[in-house]
Order: C-alpha cells, then structure tokens, then sequence
C-alpha cells in the first residue's frame, strides 16, 4: 500500500499504519457542546454541499483531553476558492498556505484544504538552504494531510456529525499515554519548519506529554534554525509560550533545549549565568500564570517588562560607570535592552511603549515625591507599575516599606492620602533622597 510506504519511509523505523483507527462517540468520549457552534455550522454545510469536512489539529486534541479548544480549524476537500462560494462572509488569506476564513462576527473558523507533506513530491515544494520550507501550496487527500501535521498528538480528524474520531499515526494512543512524537523524521521535520521545536516544547508542558527520543534529542542541536525565523513570527510564538498559563515551565523548557536565547536572549543569559532564573523572573512567570489560570487579564507588557528588567538595571550601571547622568544612563540602557530584544522578536510599539512606561514609572513610585503621588496613582500605567514595583520588593529588593505605602495609599480617601504624604516626606525625609 502506497501510503503505509510512505510513512515507513517518513518515520524512519517506526511501524507503518495501514488503516486509519476509527473511535466512535462511546470511546472516545468527546463532549459535543465543547464544540463552537460555528465551527459546527461550517463542517455541515460543508458536508451538506458533498464535500469532505473535519475538525482537525489541536481542537480534536483538547476535545479528547476534555479541555474546551480556544480555537477550531477545520480540514477539507474543498479547495478555498470552492469554500468561499458556501460562505457569505469568508476571505481568502495566506500566500504560503491559502486558507480560507469563515468569518462569524468576531469568531473565525479557519477552514484548510487537504495538503500534501513536503516530502511526499518534493517537486511542488520549495525549500531555501537550510531545509526550510518557503511554499507548499499542493493540495491532497486526508491521508497526505495527515502526514504534513507536525505531531502525531495533532495529527487527529474528527467528523463532528457522526462523532467518529479518525486516526492513522496512533495519536490517539500517543495523547491516552502521555506520549509526544513528532511527525516523521525529527531532522527534516524541524528543518522544514524549526516553529515546530517551539511547538513541542509548548504542547508537552500544556498536556504534560512525554518526548519520545528522537523528537526530543533533535531539538537542542538544531535550536540554532530558530535565528532564520521572522522576528514576527517568533513574537507570536512568544505570547503563546507566555500567555497561555504556563509560562514558567515553557521558559525553563525553552532554556533546557537551547531555544531561549533565541527568545529571550537576555532571560537565557541569566539562567546560563546563574544556572537558573531571577527571583524576580521567576515570580513574574508564576504570577502571569496564576492570574491566566484564574481567568484574569493581563497587561500584555507587564511579563516583558519584569522579563528585561534585570538587564536594563545591569546596563543602567555600566552607563553610570561611564558618569552619565542616572536619568540619562537609565534611558540609554533601557534603549539598548529593548532593541537588542526587537532583534530577535518584534513587538508592537503599543506594547514597547507601555514596557518603557512601566519602567520609567519605577523611579517616581520609589522615591515618592509629594506632587507627584496624586499624579502616579492617576497615571495610565500606575497598575502595572505598582504591580511591578510589589513584584519587585517580593524579590528581595528593599522596598517592602514603599510598595506597602503605595498600597494603603490607593485603600483610602483624598484627604488621607495628602496626610499620609506628608507624614512620610516629614518623618522619612531620606525617602525623598533614597537615589
Ligand atoms: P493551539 O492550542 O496553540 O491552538 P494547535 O495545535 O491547534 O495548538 P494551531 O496553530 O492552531 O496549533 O494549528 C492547528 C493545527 O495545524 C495543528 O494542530 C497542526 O496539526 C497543524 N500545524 C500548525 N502549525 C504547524 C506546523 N508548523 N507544522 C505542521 N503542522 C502544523
Ligand atoms: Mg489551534
């Protein structure tokens, strides 16, 4: 049989799947009304209109671990141009891979057709030196889909409306037993695209997965592909591995594989320097998770900024060694850091701007001059910096005093915060002058 060749060829010694697994509704106990609606609504009209339509990819993953998907991608045998006519809102999108986007409001179902894998004709695809794919436009069936997913784990297809999970590469089996294999050969697969080493590192700590070792071992030796990728597209994989509630154990894992410093160059220098993480990153990472895993917001700048913090005090100084002025050596450093990270991953200006914000309010909130405390606490950004400044005392620096000031300060009236100024600028006057 032509595909069990393939993926014998592709997996190396692994043992050829002949037939897909099919598991029905009693086994693999997927709970409908986790799926969105209009997720549903796309995969019948699909199916209405004689075309092939699947969940696919990492919501039949979550569905299987009874986790709610935050997202739904659906695979077809429709080509995108054949989607579009169904849907009366749907674009077309992508150059690299066209999808098509059916738009519900706010809610986009991204709907593919089948693709081959890259290695399957390799003549429909284009690779640059490193083994890195630029195009792989050719479409197929569900059996060459399957084999372009990245991990077995995400390599499952559910057909919603008769509940039937579909599965060639035993995923299934792999997820029920906590086990994490890529797709095929880890070498060329990370080559192809070195995303995927990110990938991995994300879903084993989300499903606390397993590598096997092959898709482990490849990683640290080939972290060094992560230097060709976009620094945009790398900042989108920064705030999944940060904001997904489990940002603690992606950063020590990114370190563990070599792929921090292709992140987070300044973070992995520390923990190389030191053979593990800050105190202050450390709470940074476990607060961000705690406040995701509670259902809390976050401020998208506030992890960065504790994040590149140590750095930045670490220049400030080296500046004021040279006898520039502290305001002059503080901006200089906090340039430097930040565009040294705009190297590796972009960020939006809206989200510099607030990290420099939250930075630059450090200063004010510490030394706490008398006009200036009503103005900080109306500031856009105190919250963050406050929470920033707390954070920062909870790591040793000595700050207790300050940041438990600040904190009565914003529990009580106007007329108490004017005494309470002026009862710690008379009684503590080097408060003033701490700098
Ligand atoms: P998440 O929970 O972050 O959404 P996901 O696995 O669903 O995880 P998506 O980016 O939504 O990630 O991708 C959907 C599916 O597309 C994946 O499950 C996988 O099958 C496939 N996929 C995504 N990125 C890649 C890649 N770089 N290489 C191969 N397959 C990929
Ligand atoms: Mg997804």
């Amino acid at each position: 049989m032509r595909l069990s060749r393939l993926w014998q060829w592709l997996s190396g010694e692994r043992t050829a799947i002949k037939e897909p697994s099919r598991l029905y509704a009693a086994e693999h106990g997927i709970v409908k009304s986790h799926i969105s609606e209009n997720a549903l609504t796309v995969l019948s009209t699909l199916q209405q209109n004689g075309f092939h339509a699947y969940l696919v990819g990492g919501s039949v993953r979550d569905l299987l671990m009874g986790i709610t998907p935050k997202d739904f991608d659906i695979a077809t045998n429709a080509r995108p141009e054949q989607v579009k006519k169904l849907f009366r809102h749907c674009r077309l999108i992508g150059k690299r891979f066209r999808l098509a986007h059916v738009v519900f409001g706010r809610d986009i179902i991204e709907v593919a057709t089948f693709r081959k894998a890259a290695s399957k004709a390799k003549h429909h695809f284009r690779k640059n030196g490193h083994g890195m794919l630029v195009s792989d436009n050719h479409y197929g069936r569900i059996q060459h889909d399957v084999l372009r997913r990245d991990f077995t784990v995400n390599a499952l297809y559910y057909n919603a409306l008769d509940e039937v999970v579909i599965d060639y590469v035993d995923g299934v089996n792999d997820l029920m037993h906590g086990r994490f294999r890529i797709m095929g050969n880890p070498e060329v697969r990370y080559r192809e695209d070195p995303v995927r080493m990110l990938r991995a590192i994300r879903l084993m700590s989300k499903l606390n997965l397993q590598p096997e070792s092959a898709t482990e071992k490849a990683i640290p030796e080939l972290a060094s592909l992560l230097s060709e990728i976009s620094s945009t597209r790398l900042f989108e994989e920064l705030l999944k591995m940060l904001y997904g509630g489990q940002a603690l154990a992606n950063v020590k894992l990114m370190y563990r594989y070599n792929l921090l410093q292709y992140m987070l160059p300044f973070t992995s220098a520390i923990m190389s320097k030191h053979g593990k993480l800050s105190h202050l990153d450390q709470l940074g990472l476990e607060n961000t998770d705690n406040r995701i895993n509670r259902g809390m917001s976050i401020n998208p700048a506030f992890l960065l900024s504790v994040l590149l913090w140590s750095s930045v005090k670490d220049r400030e100084q080296g500046f004021r060694a040279q006898k520039h002025r502290p305001s002059t050596a503080f901006r200089m450093a906090a340039d430097a850091v930040l565009s040294n990270q705009l190297r590796v991953t972009s960020i939006p200006k809206r989200i510099t701007l607030m990290i420099m914000e939250i930075w630059r309010m450090q200063y004010p909130l510490e030394t706490l001059r008398h006009q200036q405390a009503m103005t900080l606490v109306q500031h856009k950004r105190f919250r963050a910096a406050y929470d920033f400044l707390i954070l920062r005392a909870e790591s040793g620096e000595n700050l207790k005093e300050i940041a438990d000031w600040w904190t009565q300060y914003q529990n009580v009236d106007a007329f108490e915060r004017e005494a309470m100024v002026l009862v710690l600028s008379n009684s503590n006057p080097s408060i003033e002058n701490c700098r």
